[in-house]
């Protein structure tokens, strides 16, 4: 069995977008232990996407099409599928319908060219896009003494097209003879070398599931790479795996894939109907934005105070007696009294160092029984500094909340 990708679109072969449906694809065929052989990006241009279209449908087993279903005169991807299939465009009605209600939904009048977008190869079947308006096609290519191909076209933007992927091509796909679970257990706390060792022989080249470890902006990440010959044995010795790491690594672990520090920490105060305010000064804003932003976060953020480390202050003396230990507590006890909140963060300006003692930073975190510090020493650039001391004070919340 193999699969090829097709990515179409005049602006992905100018140069003025990158394909990046192609790779996403992949990495999901490659989970499906289908092995991808061809990826080919094209213009919109008819002979150039038959030919190409009647040569994957002849030597590759799936086929995936992102790109060119839209409603203009340049979007051929719909018309050219019916000609491979030696059929002709047919109107589908439950798919007009839908099409109308989503612009209708949007408060406009469906032009009379998107109709085009309901029409689809006879003997092929349409499928739904709930975020969008281009449905994509589903159809099963009779070949000569080999099994039909499996074709697939989906939208060219990459979020419709990941989830039409996910919910309506994926389930329709065979499985190669392994298949493969990805997750992720994300850390804060210590070093990747640190985690490294203690995690010891699961991260061993040889094991499965696989563990490996990637750093990025203090966080360290553990990839958990799960072969199997089902999905449900992959997903028992990833749960194995995961129980094994957490057991290992304690509160070092903060979460697992799409989970952030940030948003670990608001859902775990929605949770418990708490609220949190933030005051920042080296980190300009970058606090705030993290906590605000995460989604569930409704009345459990109370707000912000964001100054400049420097100029925002009446004059440099004060930024510098706020940069200690001193100076965060005061700045994180008066934004809890300030914003009436259950729990403050603050950061500090960076301080001024005499001599080549490297500049600090510190992290408060206060609530109603105290205040908690952390020190930091500016080794890195500040754009590194900055998002290390966010996560630092957002992982005292989190510690704090786990207690
Ligand atoms: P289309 O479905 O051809 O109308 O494409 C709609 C938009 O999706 C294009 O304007 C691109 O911005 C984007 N897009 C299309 N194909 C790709 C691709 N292969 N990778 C990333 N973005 C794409
Ligand atoms: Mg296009």
């Amino acid at each position: 069995m193999q699969a090829e990708i097709i990515a179409i679109g005049s602006e992905l072969t100018s140069g003025a977008k990158l394909d990046t449906n192609s790779q996403w694809l992949s990495i999901e065929l490659s989970a499906l232990g289908i092995p991808v052989c061809y990826h080919q990006t094209m213009a919109d241009d008819r002979a150039a996407m038959l030919e190409v279209f009647r040569t994957a449908v002849s030597r590759s087993d799936v086929v995936l099409i992102t790109g060119g279903l839209g409603p203009t005169l340049d979007d051929l991807t719909r018309e050219l599928i019916a000609e491979l299939l030696g059929t002709e465009l047919a109107l589908n009605e439950t798919s007009l319908k839908i099409i109308e209600e989503m612009f209708a939904k949007r408060g406009r009048k469906m032009a009379e060219r998107n109709r085009i977008q309901a029409m689809f190869p006879v003997g092929s079947e349409p499928l739904p896009n709930p975020i969008g308006t281009a449905p994509g096609v589903w159809a099963e290519v009779p070949r000569e003494g080999k099994a039909p191909c499996r074709l697939a076209a989906m939208p060219g933007v990459p979020s419709e097209m990941r989830r039409m992927y996910r919910e309506q091509v994926e389930p329709k796909l065979p499985h190669g003879e392994q298949v493969i679970r990805r997750s992720t257990v994300h850390t804060f706390g210590r070093g990747e070398s640190d985690v490294e060792a203690m995690l010891g022989d699961l991260t061993a080249r040889d094991r499965n599931p696989e563990v490996g470890i990637t750093a990025s902006s203090a966080t360290i990440t553990l990839r958990i790479e799960s072969r199997g010959v089902t999905f449900e044995e992959c997903d028992a010795a990833t749960a194995e795996t995961k129980s094994l790491i957490r057991k290992t690594l304690g509160d070092l672990v903060y979460g697992e894939d799409d989970d952030t520090l940030e948003s670990v920490v608001v859902t775990e105060l929605d949770k418990r109907g708490e609220t949190v305010a933030t005051v920042e000064c080296a980190s300009h804003g970058l606090l705030s934005h993290v906590i605000a932003t995460v989604s569930p976060s409704g009345p459990t953020y109370r707000g912000s105070i964001v100054v400049g480390d420097e100029t925002g202050w009446p004059s440099a003396e004060s930024a510098s007696d706020l940069a200690t230990k001193d100076g965060v507590t005061a700045l994180a006890q008066n934004c809890r009294d300030q914003f009436e909140a259950d729990y403050a963060l603050a950061i500090s300006p960076f301080s001024k160092p005499e001599g080549d003692e490297a500049p600090l930073v510190f992290v408060a975190l206060a609530h109603k029984s105290g205040v908690e510090i952390r020190e930091q020493a500016i080794l890195s650039d500040l754009t590194i500094a900055r998002p290390r001391a966010v996560k630092t004070v957002v992982n005292l919340l989190r510690l704090h909340l786990a207690k």
